[in-house]
């Protein structure tokens, strides 16, 4: 029992422990490794627009601070509890040490249904939640950025909320910022971007024909809508499928990926877009393809699903979309599955908010196709390696991608040694 006591951090737990055993990590160090550095629990009350006061639980997990500051989204989500934020803080870690990035990980949120709140309700639980964090966040300590029910405006009163207590305009405090107070052009794209250049990589080495493929997306949020989009518009593929926490929607001809992201631009979700059918939710993701894109929410793919896949290439835009159970099943299906792990495929995010962060410091700005160059190479370089390890060591891709991971830590780790 401890404070992160819960399922998906459970999760993030049994999946090192692999790791651990693989590269035989020492049983003292192994704890030092898996649990976060620093926790930090708040609670937001807030003035309603109807006159009542109402209590928000904020959370802020930093996982380590052995590289440099810790770098992580925020996430608005109804159900967010200490343990998830624990989880996708490790997550985080793992993640930026792959990419090379000179950073621990980090996550945050508040358990709240953004959609709820009134604009003014969701300024003032987002600038409270900040100023909350004033102490334990920085520029050079932790530095927040996007997930799941946040966007560019929440990253703009955060930004100013820190500011406004400084005294000065530090835009380096956020990520994902809009680009008139100091944002990346392509940040709102870069994970989506990402997530196909490296199904792209995938499918030029299974020497898949674009044209020839199918797609299922399961998200269409910024993540998944953008993937669509560049899938259907960029790469060719047709996408036969795709969903959000309203309806799933399946046409064999292939849906108008533009229609569809119109349609929520306007609409707010894909519940009322009927060009397409609909089909039970959970179905869509066994239904066949060649690419299945899960950019929700975790662990979607369990062991009632995992042997039923029908997809050639498993690009996994979410943050923990697999269970470790049913990892075991995708292993003995390496051969029909090609699995793109959450921590290389969905890095784009967090490559360009380092880009950021960096323009921030320096106060200099990169062009958009500057910023997708640099955001292409460190992907193409991650993805090489992953590639390589898996196939030198016979691991699974996961394996491979945590591996480099977890082992970058750990040698920093050894070499700052144990203090005092
Ligand atoms: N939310 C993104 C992720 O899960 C990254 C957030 C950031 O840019 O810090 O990778």
């Amino acid at each position: 029992m401890n404070i992160y006591n819960d399922d998906v951090f459970q999760m993030a737990c049994d999946q090192f422990q692999v790791i651990a055993d693989y590269i035989n990590i020492d049983k003292n160090d192994r704890d030092r490794l898996m649990f976060p550095k620093r926790a930090i629990a708040v609670t937001l009350p807030i003035h309603m627009d109807d006159g009542s006061t109402q209590t928000f639980q904020g959370y802020r997990v930093q996982h380590h601070l052995t590289l440099g500051p810790t770098k992580g989204g925020t996430r608005f989500t109804p159900n967010l509890s200490m343990g998830e934020t624990a989880a996708l803080a490790m997550w985080m870690s793992w993640k930026c040490a792959l990419a090379n990035l000179p950073y621990g990980g980090a996550k945050g949120g508040i358990a709240c249904d953004p959609t709820m709140l009134s604009r003014r309700e969701l300024e003032g639980v987002s600038r409270r939640y900040m100023q909350e964090m004033i102490p334990f966040v920085g520029p050079h300590t932790d530095i927040m950025g996007p997930d799941m029910g946040t966007n560019e405006q929440i990253m703009a009163w955060f930004m100013d909320t820190y500011s406004v207590y400084q005294g000065y305009a530090v835009s380096e405090i956020v990520t994902g910022k809009p680009v008139s107070i100091g944002g990346t052009e392509g940040r709102r794209e870069s994970t989506g971007r990402g997530v196909v250049y490296l199904i792209e990589r995938a499918m030029d080495m299974l020497k898949m024909d674009p044209e020839k493929c199918t797609a299922i997306i399961q998200g269409f949020g910024n993540v998944g809508s953008v993937a669509a989009l560049a899938m259907a518009l960029k790469v060719g593929v047709k996408v036969v499928g795709i969903s959000d926490a309203t309806v799933a929607l399946f046409n064999p001809e292939g849906i108008d990926i533009k229609a569809a992201d119109q349609h929520v631009a306007k609409k707010g979700n894909l519940r009322a877009f009927s060009e397409a059918d609909r089909v039970d939710p959970n179905e869509l993701l066994t239904m066949k393809c060649d690419i299945l894109v899960p950019s929700a929410v975790d662990r979607v793919i369990t062991v009632k699903n995992a042997d039923k896949l029908q997809c050639r290439i498993l690009a996994e835009g979410a943050n923990g979309p697999t269970t470790p159970e049913a990892d075991l099943l995708l292993n003995e299906r390496s051969k029909e599955v090609f699995v793109i792990p959450d921590i290389l495929c969905n890095a784009g995010g967090v490559i360009v908010s380092y880009f950021e962060w960096v323009q921030g410091l320096q106060s200099f700005l990169w062009t958009e196709s500057e910023v997708t160059d640099k955001l292409f190479r460190i992907l193409q370089h991650s993805f090489a390696q992953v590639i390589k390890r898996a196939k030198e060591h016979k691991v699974s891709h996961r394996t491979a991608a945590m591996a480099i991971g977890v082992e970058r830590v750990m040698k920093a780790k050894q070499a700052r040694g144990l203090f005092p």
